[in-house]
């Protein structure tokens, strides 16, 4: 049976709610064209309580021309999750879909490398393909832009957990001096602020606590961020890695040069950037193009951004079911990524079968 339609072609769910109630109070921001070109959204996929939130709300008017459809949850869609046909229609998933789900888990959880804390994320998903990434490993096959409405729940989780930990009683490697949240986790904060203002509302809540920053790793300059006036509470980490490396490895991302070269607009607009040096992958010729890529950022890079600027260097982990899905897709980046004969295998603690 199609799912329904919100624009009388198909039958609506009467139990969502009704149609009235999705004609935006205010005309809808256009899409950038960076947003456009990520983001062609045909099908959103809803659980009820997130469409009719007013940040669900607020992206289905952005979103008008999509075709709404009703979830039970947003973790169990059977077409889009587990689906093996997705693999080769991978990018065609992450471009055309969308899904709105509510944030059950509030809690914030032990890190300690570039942040103390991992926060309740705001989304879980991502527009952009990078081969090696994690995420999809939960998820199955297609791994489209789940985007959390409630976040005001999520902002307040945060206030508690920030209250909860006082002053930051000694320096370590995350900051000197305040309690560093991951916030991004499991997708790009800056993508997700091209949908809707989840990550703006992160970054507003955490320049009002004095003891705590938010942080988030990217690959996508979006511009529209300069505007939030983080007032230093917000660490942008720019993933950097050699430009041969990325264009067959960060599918969808912005071009490494333009990575770099925004990093002195970011400090300039209040954010602290960093960078991290990831993944390092090991193939003939690596030593040389990180030289290069080093070289290439010391030569960019203004004083203010070299003064503030710390770096976290992660070689690849890769995983098996992520190697075969890859296959199905991307084939060539798995010349790159899956070399088990060089590589040391490893047993992830969920139990799958990694190498290193
Ligand atoms: S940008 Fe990050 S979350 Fe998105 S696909 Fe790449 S590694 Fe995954």
């Amino acid at each position: 049976m199609p799912p329904p339609s919100r624009d009388g072609a198909g039958q609506h769910q009467e139990s969502l709610f009704p149609v009235g109630d999705l004609i935006p109070e205010a005309e809808p921001a256009a899409l950038s064209q960076d947003a456009a070109r990520l983001l062609d959204v045909r099908e959103i996929h809803a659980e009820p309580e997130a469409a009719a939130s007013p940040r669900g709300r607020q992206i289905l008017a952005r979103f008008p021309q999509a075709r709404l459809i009703e979830v039970d949850s947003h973790w169990r869609i059977p077409h889009l999750h587990g689906n093996q046909g997705n693999a080769e229609r991978w990018v065609r998933v992450k471009t055309e879909t969308l899904v709105l789900g509510v944030r059950k888990t509030l809690t914030s959880r032990p890190n300690g490398r570039s942040a103390d804390w991992i926060a309740p994320g705001a989304s879980n998903g991502c527009a952009m393909a990078c081969a090696y990434c994690y995420v999809p490993r939960r998820k199955g096959y297609a791994n489209p832009i789940t985007i959390f409405t409630n976040i005001d729940r999520i902002v307040a989780s945060l206030e508690r957990h920030v209250a909860g930990q006082g002053r930051k009683p000694q320096p370590n490697q995350c900051d000197p001096a305040c309690w560093v949240y991951d916030i991004g986790e499991n997708g790009d904060c800056s993508v997700d602020a091209l949908i809707c203002d989840n990550t703006a509302d992160l970054i507003r809540a955490f320049r009002c606590w004095p003891t705590a920053k938010a942080s988030f790793a990217t690959k996508f300059v979006n511009r529209g961020l300069l505007a939030l006036d983080p007032r230093g509470r917000t660490r942008i980490r720019f993933s950097v890695m050699p430009p041969e490396d990325a264009r067959l490895l960060d599918i969808r991302s912005s071009p490494v040069t333009e990575r770099i070269a925004a990093a002195g607009d970011f400090v300039e607009a209040g954010y602290e950037v960093h960078f991290n040096l990831s993944p390092v992958v090991l193939r003939p010729g690596w030593e040389a193009a990180w030289t290069q890529l080093l070289q290439q950022m010391d030569d960019a890079l203004p004083p203010a951004v070299k003064t503030q600027a710390a770096a976290e260097i992660i070689l690849l982990t890769h995983n098996q079911d992520l190697h075969e899905v890859n296959l199905g897709w991307h084939p060539r980046a798995e010349d790159l990524l899956w070399r088990p004969d060089l590589q040391q295998a490893k047993r992830s603690q969920n139990g799958g079968h990694n190498v290193r």
